[in-house]
């Protein structure tokens, strides 16, 4: 950069010689604005700051280290509240981090003591109860199963098994319910029923539909909550 300042610098010099005037006489009337040497010489200065500024930002992106291309765990959380026109009531909450399977944590009281049918509803709609909810969450168009089987609605969880004081907990861990994505469960809902999921292997007539699981005792949607 010096090196160019100076050369123009330079040329300035022989634009403004004295010489120059005496060699082209009929230029003399010119002679004061090239004579006007401050402003000449600054605007080129200012020039190259212009470089020199341009040029900054480019060595500082070339120098920055990569620290902020880290990867953050993306980890989401959401609960459903449980109620129902029975003394049944819980709370489901769900975890995922980034895209693996989502862990749920299930407490639910006020049940008979035994196994009941626990699955993932299509619709966040409790407009008339439980009912609303729709179906079993089906994206895939299967028919119902158990949460192990190729066959299954994404929906089915299973049971939960109530001990003697009607208190199920459970934990449960499953990579058919995202939280995100197309497929994402927010916005629908659980719901535990009056009787124990077959599994799709009961032979009853609703067993490959719902496992034949009775009533729905209790129902939540699922939404979004702090991580
Ligand atoms: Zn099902």
């Amino acid at each position: 950069m010096q090196a160019v300042v100076a050369a123009a610098m330079a040329a300035h010099t022989i634009l403004t010689a004295p010489p120059l005037q005496s060699h082209c006489p009929f230029l003399s009337p010119t002679t004061p604005p090239f004579g006007h040497t401050p402003t000449l010489h600054s605007s080129f200065h200012g020039l190259s700051l212009k470089l020199a500024r341009h040029s900054l930002p480019l060595s500082l992106a070339a120098a920055a280290p990569k620290k902020p291309l880290a990867v953050v765990a993306a980890t989401k959380k959401a609960v459903a509240v449980l109620k129902g026109t029975s003394d049944v009531e819980g709370v489901v909450t769900l975890t995922q981090e980034d895209e693996g399977p989502t862990t749920v944590n299930v407490h639910v009281s006020g049940l008979t003591p035994g196994p009941h049918g626990f699955h993932l509803h299509e619709y966040g709609d409790t407009t008339n109860g439980c009912i609303s909810t729709g179906a079993h969450f089906n994206p895939n168009k299967m028919t119902h199963g158990a949460p192990e089987d190729e066959t299954r609605h994404a929906g089915d969880l299973g049971n939960i098994v109530a001990n003697a004081d009607g208190v199920a907990e459970a934990k449960i861990v499953d990579k058919q319910i995202p939280l995100s994505g197309p497929n994402t469960v927010v916005g629908r809902a659980f719901v535990v029923h009056e009787l124990e999921d077959d599994l799709g292997k009961g032979g009853h007539e609703l067993s490959l539909t719902t496992g034949n699981a009775g009533g729905r005792l209790a129902c939540g949607v699922v939404g979004f909550t702090p991580v």
